[in-house]
């Protein structure tokens, strides 16, 4: 058998430094439970990334998948169309706010939902600029890296950016930014550098993920759709990590009850394959030209039908429900952990749904982050069993994303183990 320590060795001599991995290789994956190759079990706690909320190998995709390949696998859906794809646009038209008429294009990955939206409302609007926000991230594309708000790793070395892109400050009261003085911001951004009449496109997530699970607030995101709808700018919410049931609902605006122009969306979409969506108002949609947008394995039928098969089973296992049972739960341990005596590192717990995390500090009074110590409660828990995320623009946030199909006394287990780690972390540091 190969072990890590032999693959890792092998990984560094043959794959790429800037692709980033952890020293866990996978030789197999049930629901909720990895193994690796040197037969270590864990509890996955990261999802592939938020990809596998219906848990690894759901029989319902796995019977969609083998179902599929007997058919065909690939055909170019420019070249011979096939019907699932035009299904699954009418689902995910039906499935996100709004109402009025929408339509949807599939492409491959979180980075090409983002670029494809912000093509559509450069040619929908006529305009290019296009605001941001501080933190975000919104893949790793020349344009999504132009968009992610945080320069190292995302930008770092990679030369100059696309133009006309401004950054607005996303509110974090923890970090002293509140959202009035966010909106103050955007109002000297439009007064100083950018005319808003030439902005295309507003992008947000209503749950920064790699940025550090920070929840858009609900007025904010409430104003920045008023802004949208004064300048006539195109809003665009980024559900890629936050969407899919994750939160507890199947979008995470709709916790805000915001309704956007366009969503893109991917990771949960297709629970592992590889398939992102742009969906909303139809006009915008379809704006580019016929063949200005697309791609050669865009909408892969495999995907779709994994596709399909979330879709289902975010439905018949009542996945939003569940996911808002998993963060109750998680919420309420942290919570309890926290007020222990001893766990002052803990400086706050917070989440929609089952997209939840908790941030170490230095010092409750200021905030001061704990990066050195984030990574020692992901190592501990790797020790023990435990796949753990960190995230966050200054990385001392862990974020916890089970699958929503987890077990229950899965889940218990992983508290328990979370518990330990960072007692051991804070130990250790002592
Ligand atoms: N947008 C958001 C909000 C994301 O979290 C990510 C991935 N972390 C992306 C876009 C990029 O997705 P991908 O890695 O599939 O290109």
């Amino acid at each position: 058998m190969t072990t890590n320590a032999e693959l890792i060795a092998r990984k560094s001599a043959a794959v790429a430094r800037g692709v980033g991995t952890r020293g866990i290789y996978a030789t197999r994956a049930e629901n909720a439970e990895l193994w690796d190759a040197d037969g270590r079990r864990f509890i996955d706690f990261a999802a592939g990334i938020a990809v596998n909320n219906t848990g690894h190998r759901h029989p319902k995709l796995m019977a969609a998948i083998a179902e599929q390949a007997q058919a065909f696998t690939h055909t170019c859906f420019h070249v011979a169309p096939y019907e699932s794809y035009v299904a699954l646009a009418e689902r995910l038209n039906a499935a996100t706010p709004g109402d009025f008429e929408k339509k949807t294009m599939l492409v491959t990955t979180g980075a090409e939902a983002v670029e494809n939206a912000i093509k559509m409302a450069r040619a929908y609007t006529g305009r290019s600029g296009i605001v941001a926000f501080s933190g975000a991230f919104h893949g790793r594309t020349l344009l999504g890296m132009a968009l992610t708000g945080k320069v190292a790793p995302y930008k770092k070395g990679f030369g100059a950016m696309p133009p006309e892109i401004a950054h607005a400050p996303f509110p974090n009261p923890l970090h002293g930014v509140s959202e009035e003085e966010a909106l103050r911001h955007l109002e000297r951004i439009f007064a100083s550098s950018v005319d808003p009449e030439r902005v295309a496109a507003m992008i947000i997530e209503p749950v920064q993920g790699e940025g550090g699970f920070t929840i858009a607030p609900k007025g904010f995101l409430l104003k920045l759709r008023e802004i949208c709808d004064q300048y006539g700018i195109v809003m665009i919410l980024d559900e890629v990590q936050a969407g899919m049931a994750r939160t507890g609902r199947m979008f995470g605006c709709e916790h805000a009850g915001v309704v956007p122009d366009l969503i893109t969306m991917a990771k949960g979409l297709a629970g592992g394959f590889p398939l992102s969506a742009v969906t909303g108002r139809a006009d915008i949609v379809d704006a580019p030209n016929p063949g200005g947008v697309g791609g050669t394995y865009a909408g892969n039928p495999l995907a779709v039908a994994a596709a399909h098969a979330v879709l289902d089973v975010i439905e018949d296992e009542n996945l939003c429900v569940r996911a808002d049972e998993i963060g109750e739960k998680i919420r309420a341990r942290l919570t309890t952990i926290a007020a222990r005596q001893g766990m002052e590192c803990i400086g706050e717990v917070r989440g929609l749904g089952a997209m939840n995390a908790f941030e170490l500090v230095t010092d409750r009074a200021t905030n001061a982050p704990d990066a050195p110590l984030t990574a020692a409660i992901v190592a501990e828990a790797e020790a023990r069993g435990l796949i753990l995320l960190s995230c966050g623009t200054r990385y001392n946030v862990i974020r916890l994303l089970p699958p929503l199909t987890i077990p229950m006394e899965q889940l218990d287990e992983a508290l328990n183990i979370i518990e330990a780690s960072i007692e051991a972390a804070v130990q250790a540091a002592a």
